[in-house]
């Protein structure tokens, strides 16, 4: 018998002996398999509500389980099946944070491509969701900051202060925040790319997308570096735009 989603049952639970022979028959291979039952006795029915009332976390109990989204997920496919949004969003609602617990490390592995949300077919916002049982989970001391949200952390502030995204700033802010040394010219502060003690794998990883880019869109990009396009009438809607973000506790 082939165990679906065998991810997620824990090794120690899958008994299967090499041989097995009863009455004289024999019954080796997937045919003696034994997954021994979970004992769950500790529910936390409020760690779904905290959840659905976090801004990020309002659509979760739209989920009806189709999995759509983890098969459509790369980092279920391609990395670790262990990572599995619909089997996330299942636990945070029963409120099995020790099973939670369990997959805490791979669970702020998400890309945000965004292919779960797109899929989904009853309008759940998987990333966001996700995002909010790691925020409820670290709020009550059952998580660590998870890495990513230090880069969600200054993606949000640069968007809020320009309301637009502007990659080359974004990313040479990004890399000086990581403690490497940007230099920038002397008059307009700019960072100037890959010089100083750019790592090698830095560059690299500069490299690829700049290589892929049309001239046009590469010197679009060095314009915007140097001279920052501003959206019109920002500074007005980004106090607003802060003062509802800060009322509804989505300001990180
Ligand atoms: S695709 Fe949507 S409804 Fe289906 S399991 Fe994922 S979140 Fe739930
Ligand atoms: S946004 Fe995250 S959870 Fe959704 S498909 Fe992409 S990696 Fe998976």
């Amino acid at each position: 018998m082939a165990i679906h989603e065998r991810s997620l049952v824990e090794p120690e639970r899958i008994v299967r002996k090499e041989r097995l022979v009863i009455d004289g028959v024999d019954v080796s291979g997937d045919w003696n398999l034994l997954i021994l039952p979970r004992v769950i006795n500790d529910y936390d029915l409020d760690f779904g509500k905290e959840v659905l009332n976090t801004p990020e976390g309002k659509t979760i109990n739209q989920c009806y389980q189709c999995s759509y989204c983890t098969a459509s997920c790369p980092i279920h496919n391609y990395w670790d099946e262990r990572y599995n949004p619909r089997h996330f969003i299942y636990l945070a609602r029963l409120g099995m944070i020790d099973e939670l617990q369990k997959r805490v490390d791979v669970m702020w592995r998400c890309v945000s491509c965004h292919k779960c949300t797109h899929r989904c077919p009853k309008g759940v916002l998987v990333e966001e969701v996700i995002k909010a049982i790691l925020k409820v989970m670290a709020k009550r001391g059952l998580a660590e900051e998870y890495p990513s949200k230090k880069f969600d952390k200054f993606f949000t502030e640069s968007v809020v202060e320009y309301g637009r995204i502007e990659d080359g700033e974004l990313l040479f802010g990004w890399i000086e925040k990581q403690g490497y040394k940007v230099f920038k010219d002397p008059i307009l502060k700019k960072p100037i790319p890959f010089v100083g003690d750019t790592p090698e794998w830095l560059k690299q990883l500069t490299m690829k997308p700049i290589k892929s880019m049309n001239i046009d869109f590469l010197l679009l990009n060095a314009k915007h570096m140097l001279f920052h396009p501003k959206t019109k009438n920002w500074n007005k809607f980004k106090q607003v735009l802060r003062k509802v973000m800060q009322e509804e506790g989505a300001l990180h």
